[in-house]
Formats: structure tokens, sequence, C-alpha cells
């Protein structure tokens, strides 16, 4: 099975009006740094700050008859789409976790109106709580990436910017387990067939990255990142996003965590915007030097705004970060 512009343009129907037409915005500073024009899609507006919901809604429209609930073990914006996608349409959500998720988080979600389930002290326990409930209670899993409607409502963010801007040359877009590299490209692609979509990740636990260049769905050990959104694996059965990022993706770059510090100060003190760091890694990569020159006008993602507050304003500041047994050297803007 893949995802085809038709089941994009069928999730389009299901999330009009509630999910869809954030703004795209051309950004004065990343133009002149690009030499053209450089958008940005502004998801980070969504009602639960991600575009996580559009992928969300459109699966819990497509939910089998007669289904119960619907379960997933995202603590992430994931979670958070599937917790207000649920509760608009009414049927049941239940997010699982483990203890090591921070209570604001937990708070966030129930506030959405969806059960919590807190077990054990990993993901993987906290994984193998939703596959009882699939399989004892009959809730349905949605994956965060690897469900064709998940890709086809990520992929609708993909048709917009292109009716905005139909001159694009590329769109750099963040990559973690491929959801959205793979709808954006699929209906980009459909569109527009010679438009470059390039995926970009952190340096270190890059899963799509590694297992691009391995050839198969490969395990990469968790490491903290100021792109946490990013982080996390692409499941080793993975079945669609996989083969969608290969076939359809131009290229994969990493950017180091300096340069994504760098990235979101350039957010906040030229475009005044506030975003995660997994929104900024395109930004980082141009600023970098690590994309090829652009063309004509180009396009990145700014994919969610659930940054962790405190510690965007040491970075704002220019103080140090501190990522695990890792330090990022803080350094002020325009020093
Ligand atoms: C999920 C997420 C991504 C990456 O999406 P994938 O479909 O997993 O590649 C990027 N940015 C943010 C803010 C996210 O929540």
């Amino acid at each position: 099975m893949r995802v085809e512009l038709s089941d994009i343009n069928a999730a389009q129907r299901v999330i009009a009006g509630l999910a869809d037409a954030t703004p795209m915005i051309l950004s004065p500073y990343m133009s002149a740094a690009a030499g053209q024009p450089f958008y940005y899609k502004c998801e980070m507006m969504q009602p639960i700050g991600a575009f996580k919901l559009r992928g969300a809604m459109n699966a819990v429209a497509n939910l089998p008859k007669g289904t119960r609930g619907v379960t997933c073990c995202s603590t992430g914006n994931h979670g958070r789409g599937v917790a207000y996608a649920a509760a608009k349409a009414g049927v049941r959500a239940v997010i699982c976790m483990s203890e090591l998720v921070p209570d604001a988080k937990v708070e966030g979600i129930r506030a959405l109106g969806a059960e919590v389930r807190i077990i054990g002290r990993s993901q993987d326990e906290a994984q193998v709580e939703a596959l009882r409930l699939v399989a004892e209670e009959g809730l349905v899993e949605i994956s965060p990436f690897d469900d064709g409607y998940v890709i086809a409502g990520q992929g609708t963010i993909g048709i917009e910017m292109l009716e905005t801007v139909p001159e694009l040359e590329a769109i750099y877009v963040p990559l973690s387990g491929g959801g959205l590299a793979a709808g954006v490209a699929t209906a980009a692609k459909a569109l527009k067939p010679d438009i470059k979509i390039y995926g970009i990740s952190m340096e270190r636990g890059a899963a799509m990255y590694e297992s691009l260049r391995a050839g198969a769905p490969l395990e990469v050990e968790e490491v903290p990142s100021l792109a946490d959104s990013l982080g996390g694996g692409i499941g080793l059965e993975n079945q669609l996003s996989f083969a969608a990022c290969k076939e359809l993706l131009d290229d994969v770059l990493l950017v180091t965590e300096d340069e994504i510090y760098h990235a979101m100060q350039v957010l906040f003190y030229e475009d005044r915007l506030i975003a995660e760091g997994a929104c900024v890694v395109a930004i980082a990569a141009m600023l970098a030097g690590k994309l090829p020159k652009p063309r004509g006008p180009v396009a990145t993602i700014l994919t969610g705004r659930n940054a962790d507050m405190k510690q965007s304003a040491r970075i704002y500041a220019g103080q140090s970060v501190q990522l695990g047994e890792r330090e990022i050297k803080g350094r002020p803007y325009g020093t």
C-alpha cells in the first residue's frame, strides 16, 4: 500500500476548517541568506501547536466502523493531536506513557479530554500497554508516522504550500519517523514533479537518515536534542514511511546542536517567532551552507511550538543549555 494524491485530497476534505490553512509567510532575513524568497509554513499555529493534528484527524475520521476507541504512546505532539481529534469526534482516547514523562505533558493531554495510562519506566513498557488495549479492549492504535491516513493528513501541507507559492523549487522538511516528509513529498511531487524535497534531522539519533543509509529500518540510540520532536525510531517493521522517504526524498541532511541553537535565535530575533528546535533545522542547514544554493523560491515547515519555554528562554538569552550529559555552550545573538 502507498499513499496517493487522491488520499491526500480526501484528507483535505476531512480537515477543512479544522486543521488546515495555516499561514505561509516570507522571511526577509532567510530570503537574504538564501538569495531567493524563503517561506515558512506556520504549522505551529494549529490549535494543538503542531501539524500532527492533520494526520490524527484524518486517521480518527477513517476508523473502522464500530471502533471502541483509539490509543497511542506518543507523549509529544502526536499524543496531543490524537487526544484533540478523538475528543472532537467523540471517540475514546487512551494515551499510554511511562512514569518518566513530566507532569506538564500528562496534564496537557488530560486537558484535551484523553485518558492517560502511566505504565512502567520506559516507552517500551508503555507500548506494551497500548498493545494490550488493542488486543483486549479492541482499541485501534494510531502510529505517529507509519499509517496511511496519518501520512495523507500530513500531505495536505504540501498541497497548501504549492497553492500559495506554485513556483516553489524546494521544500525543506524536518524529518523524524518520516510521516510528514512522506506526505509532503507525495503531494508536492504529484503536483510539481521537478520540485526537490529535502529531509533534515539532528546529527545524533537520526533514525531515518541512518536507516536510509543502511537500506533498511535500523534502531538508533535516542540522545537528548534541542530538536526533541525529531527523536525516536522509525520502527523495525516500518511499512510505509521508510519506503516513501527512500523513493521521494532528494537528500537527507544533518545539523549539529550548535547550529540548531543558533537557528532558534535567528527565528526569534530576526523573524520574531517562537517554535521548537525541531522546526529550525532547515534554517540551521541553510545558514551552515549545507543545502544546495536555491535558484527559485524555497520553503520550510515550522512544525510545532510546544517547546520547553525555560530552555528556549535560556537560548534567546544566549545562555548555555544542558542536554543530558552534554552542554551546549551559550552565545548571545549577534556576537
Ligand atoms: C512529529 C514531528 C516532526 C517530524 O515528523 P515525522 O512525521 O515523525 O517525520 C517534526 N516536528 C515536530 C514539531 C513534530 O512534532
